[in-house]
């Protein structure tokens, strides 16, 4: 194995990231394009040699890490995050090939965001400052403590945006990083460890280990020396991995799958609403916080229908590096084959196939799908498919359409449209769901807590909220 191969011409090694240098393994695994369903690399894949020697350098970064305190931890997270704006264009050329989201959304918005959550969470740091209070004739102060190695594993969707999200948070509470990959889209990560070189991270702060879930992520979240898990991806991986933290007595976030409600009101600017529900097959539908039950006031539902259609009507399957297409294709073959699974069990169980439901000739496209389950028990309903496709169910009035939003396990979150300010407010506390967007998607705030409810997840990141799962909060009580 050479160590780097060339993806949409830019150089991108193939190996791990451990103590500041690059680190072959003896096996690999073949990573493949969505795009061309071509293999673009042999990558590394871990074990336990590998997870092993990760936890070294990273126990052996953190005291230095975390001496040098917010503020110099802040400065070198800051130039990291320069380096990440710099770099738009090959973090983009490569997460395309790598996992087909379309390119033009990779470079305007999502890049960005990477660097975005650095220079978020390296000034929140420096600000957050200890609480100190008097009582009982004792001085009270909050001591945040910086925790030691952390273990990041993230899944196969905008690998980037979702590692940074949580490394951010990490280094700048004091923690040193391993960050484990998804084995569908490895490759942009890697190039991150090239820009924390560049950008003066000492050796070992953050490590990158490539390699299959079962076996270098299962290694990495069993070993007693981690002090931190953060994952996100499916629940049935969480309940794996909380295993292992739960035997390590390890505090263990969990950002999981969704199943969100997409609720359109009569009152609701309803071509506004339709256009947001036909949006939702962007990427294929591989959106953890997509809305992807479309529940529809009754007394609106024939024109709704009318307009969704027209509107996803309107979308191109393509290329995702053509400025044209709107809908990506899908990660993988296996798992369009899970994704055509649901829909052929929807067909035999009685749900109604509205639109799609189709696999294209050629590429890892399924057709934007409508489904009309035959009962709100449907599989279809209640399982996150992740893919294009979308369930249609009515309700008539408040109080039914509230109650059918909350009938999943999920509680990721959820999308309203109404014209009235004052059901905005009611149905926004009402639904079960980490975040509620009224008359709008996907804008958000890093301060804001994110995290889900039931099967969707444990925890909360974001803000303040994601430095105190890195930190250790210690009450220190001095006489007066
Ligand atoms: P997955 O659970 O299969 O894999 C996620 C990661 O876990 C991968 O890196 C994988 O290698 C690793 N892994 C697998 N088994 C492991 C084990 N035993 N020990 C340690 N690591 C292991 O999920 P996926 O298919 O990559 O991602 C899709 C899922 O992620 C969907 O459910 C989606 O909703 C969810 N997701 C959630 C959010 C969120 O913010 N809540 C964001 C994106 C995706």
């Amino acid at each position: 194995m050479s160590g780097r191969v060339e993806v949409a011409g830019v150089s991108v090694s193939t190996e791990h990231f451990i103590g500041g240098r690059r680190v072959a393994s003896d096996a690999t695994f073949t990573d493949i394009s969505p795009i061309t369903e071509e293999p673009i690399a042999e990558v590394a894949r871990g074990g336990d040699r590998e997870a092993g020697l990760a936890l070294e350098a990273a126990e052996q970064a953190f005291p230095a890490w975390a001496a040098l305190g917010p503020q110099g931890r802040a400065e070198r997270l800051h130039r990291l995050a320069d380096l990440i704006d710099a770099n738009v264009e090959p973090l983009a050329a490569v997460e395309c090939m790598d996992m087909a989201m379309l390119l033009r959304s990779l470079r305007a918005r999502l890049i960005n965001r990477c660097a975005r959550n650095f220079r978020n969470y390296a000034d929140l740091a420096v600000e957050y400052e200890e609480r100190v209070w008097s009582s009982n004739g004792t001085a009270n102060r909050v001591v945040r403590m910086a925790s030691g190695p952390a273990v990041v594993i993230t899944p196969w969707n905008a690998p980037l945006m979702l590692s940074t999200w949580k490394i951010a948070p990490a280094l700048a509470a004091g923690s040193t990083v391993i960050l484990k990959p998804a084995e569908w889209s490895p490759l942009s990560c890697s190039l991150l460890a090239d820009l924390a070189v560049e950008a003066g991270l000492p050796p070992g702060v953050l490590n990158v280990v490539q390699g299959i879930g079962e076996e270098v992520g299962a290694a990495l979240v069993s070993d007693p020396r981690v002090r931190r898990i953060s994952f996100t991806g499916s629940p049935e991986t969480a309940r794996r991995i909380g295993v292992a933290a739960a035997t390590n007595i390890v505090p263990f976030t969990a950002e999981l799958g969704g199943k969100g409600p997409l609720l359109v009101f009569a009152d609701c600017d309803l071509e506004a609403a339709a256009r947001r529900a036909a949006g939702q097959y962007d990427d294929s539908g591989q959106v953890c916080l997509a809305g992807t039950r479309l529940l529809v006031q009754d007394s609106v539902s024939e024109r709704f229908l009318e307009l969704f259609h027209r509107f996803t009507d309107e979308h191109v399957l393509g290329d995702p590096r053509d400025d044209a297409t709107t809908v990506s294709p899908m990660i993988h073959p296996h798992h369009v084959e899970r994704v055509l699974g649901f829909i052929e069990r929807a067909r035999a169980n009685g749900d109604e196939i509205v639109r799609g439901g189709n696999r294209l000739e050629r590429g890892l496209w399924i057709e934007p799908t409508l489904i009309a389950p035959r009962s709100n028990e449907s599989e279809v309903v209640q399982s996150e498919v992740f893919g294009p496709v979308l369930t249609l169910q009515t309700f008539a009035d408040e109080e039914e359409g509230v109650a059918l939003a909350n009938s999943t396990r999920y509680g990721l979150s959820a999308i309203v449209y109404t014209g009235s300010a004052e059901r905005a407010e009611r149905v926004g506390r009402a639904l079960r769901a980490g975040i509620v967007w009224v008359n709008t998607f996907l804008v958000r705030d890093l301060t804001a807590p994110f995290g889900g409810i039931g099967i969707s997840g444990i925890g909360r990141e974001g803000g303040q909220y994601a430095l105190d799962f890195y930190s250790d909060l210690k009450t220190l009580q001095i006489l007066e």
